[in-house]
């Protein structure tokens, strides 16, 4: 279907009341993005907010670790979907590796260990993550947790501390 004939099939004001905005990020995949995006979250790695669904409780964002070993175990409250885009990880837990390309669902209740193999220089994977996860010691004992209300957080922080401004995340929010 043409753009014109969408235009006149679909006039913007039969948009049903109350509907928000859609959101666009552009270069959203772009890993050589404005250093100032990537926002710190433990020693070595770093993430890229895309979305932050305050609404349906749930964020998207590009993680991105300059390290290798055991970053962090968790577990998780709702379902994940993770598209690397460079490098590769796994958790031990499991007996496969997300290379360059791998798409990963990983299940509610799941919990595992992230791990960077020696060699990588840098992971970097898309992360759709719905509910929060819960980080657990080697006992399974909790001892943090992060969802979309926690990264947003440090977003705002980050960003009004380099000068992108704390309402900088603001067009990311739905
Ligand atoms: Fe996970």
């Amino acid at each position: 279907m043409s753009t014109q004939q969408a235009s006149t099939l679909v006039p913007a004001s039969t948009h049903p009341y109350g509907v928000v905005d859609d959101l666009v990020e552009q270069g959203a995949l772009d890993l050589d993005c404005d250093e100032r995006l990537w926002v710190p979250q433990a020693d070595g790695v770093v993430f890229r907010p895309l979305a932050f669904s305050v609404s349906q409780g749930y964020f998207i964002n590009i993680l991105r670790i300059r390290k290798t070993g055991f970053v962090s175990r968790h577990r998780h409250a709702g379902p994940v979907h993770a598209f690397t885009l460079r490098g590769r990880w796994h958790y031990p837990e499991h007996d496969w590796w997300a290379e360059q390309g791998t798409y990963v669902f990983e299940p509610p209740g799941d919990v595992h260990t992230l791990e960077i193999p020696e060699g990588v220089e840098e992971m970097a994977t898309l992360f759709h993550v719905t509910g929060g996860y819960i980080y657990v010691d080697e006992a399974g004992n909790p001892v943090g947790i992060e969802d979309v209300f926690s990264k947003l957080e440090r977003a705002r922080t980050h960003y009004a501390a380099n000068g992108l401004g704390a309402d900088y995340v603001d067009r990311l929010i739905r």
